[in-house]
């Protein structure tokens, strides 16, 4: 897995770069300052990276690898928190996102799978 940039995501950055300076100097600013994204990507300029999926969370064992509570549609006794549930990334910082899935997790372990362990979720 890579994080570099390709060109067409210089060439995006470059473009919306131009458009929100174009943007803010209509609405009024006296001194407009850009800074293109460049490749090679350097994590000493840019330094936060959400990195999701790998084991995404669904309805349809054909199409994800854990269930709803996170736990393996193929092994039930497999529990996978973290980032990796998420099928995208979402639009904004995903790590309360990755507590509430892991507490929603640990109360489905103890309130149902230990009772009765086994798949949770028939699909
Ligand atoms: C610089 C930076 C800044 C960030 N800032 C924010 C922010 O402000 N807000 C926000 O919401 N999110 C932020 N994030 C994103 C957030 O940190 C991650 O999305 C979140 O930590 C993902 O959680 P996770 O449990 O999926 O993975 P991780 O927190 O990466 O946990 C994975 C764990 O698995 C362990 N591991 C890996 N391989 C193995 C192995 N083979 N055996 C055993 N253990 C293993 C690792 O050591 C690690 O402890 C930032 C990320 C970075 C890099």
């Amino acid at each position: 897995m890579t994080i570099d940039l390709k060109e067409n995501e210089v060439k995006q950055n470059r473009f919306l770069t131009d458009k929100f300076a174009e943007i803010i100097k209509a609405m009024g600013a006296n001194q407009v300052d850009k800074t293109y994204r460049t490749a090679p990507y350097d994590v000493t300029t840019y330094q936060t990276t959400h990195l999701n999926g790998g084991a995404i969370m669904g309805a349809d064992p054909t199409t994800s690898a854990v269930n709803r509570y996170l736990q393996s549609w193929d092994v039930s006794n497999l529990f996978v928190l973290g980032a990796s549930a998420f099928p995208q990334n979402a639009g904004y910082n995903p790590t309360l996102t990755v507590g509430a899935l892991a507490y929603w997790a640990a109360d489905a372990i103890r309130s149902k799978y230990l009772k009765n362990p086994g798949r949770l979720v028939d699909a």
